[in-house]
């Protein structure tokens, strides 16, 4: 993906003041404050730098602010505007989402362990050398007999997660190897779960 970033500047502040233009001593002066701000897709992530100046709307002549002693008050007021912060709180919450989404599979796979129920799919990574190019099986439970249960694992490994996550959520009981296999629920529950459907 192509990132687009860059700078813009952005007129924040923009407010008369007191004083007289040194040029054609008109009572006419606008403080305005230009904002720099960094952003991705167009959408402002920090503002940056500021620059200030005074205008005199008379004449159009245009001053350094630190000049003028009306300019003061407005440039300690002049803060950085919430929205250049906006792609800030953007990526903040995407990151939030994403921990959180996290944190929810985390609990429903731990709950799944505890609670394993017949006909329930789910994607597992095998710790054995010979897959570890294909460690992603996804696998059915066919029934449970107490501390016993028997399961179907798909014939085929997968070298990626969300391959073998898109099959377990197809309930591809095709995909299955014909020999079901027993387990016990201690070793059930020691396997690597990535995924439960
Ligand atoms: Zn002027």
């Amino acid at each position: 993906m192509m990132v687009i970033w860059g700078w813009r500047s952005h007129k924040c502040g923009h407010q008369t003041i007191e004083g007289v233009c040194p040029a054609c001593h008109a009572q006419n002066l606008v403080f305005t404050r230009f904002v720099r701000v960094f952003d991705i897709f167009w959408i402002p992530v920090f503002p940056f730098e500021k620059h200030d100046h005074v205008g005199c709307e008379s004449c159009g002549s245009s001053y350094y602010s630190e000049n003028f002693p009306g300019a003061q008050e407005a440039r300690r007021e002049g803060k950085a505007p919430w929205w250049s912060f906006l792609g800030a709180f953007i990526i903040a919450g995407i990151v939030a989402l994403g921990m959180f989404s996290a944190c929810q599979s985390e609990a429903k796979i731990h709950a799944f362990k505890k609670n394993p129920s017949p006909g329930k799919y789910f994607v597992f990574k095998s710790n054995d050398p010979d897959l570890s190019r294909h460690p992603y099986v996804f696998a059915k439970i066919d029934h449970m007999d107490g501390e016993k249960m028997t399961i179907g694992t798909s014939a085929l490994a997968y070298s990626s997660l969300s391959d073998a996550t898109r099959d377990a959520k197809k309930k591809s009981d095709d995909l299955l190897d014909s020999h079901m296999q027993e387990v016990m629920l201690e070793d059930f529950q020691k396997m690597n779960i990535k995924d439960v459907s």
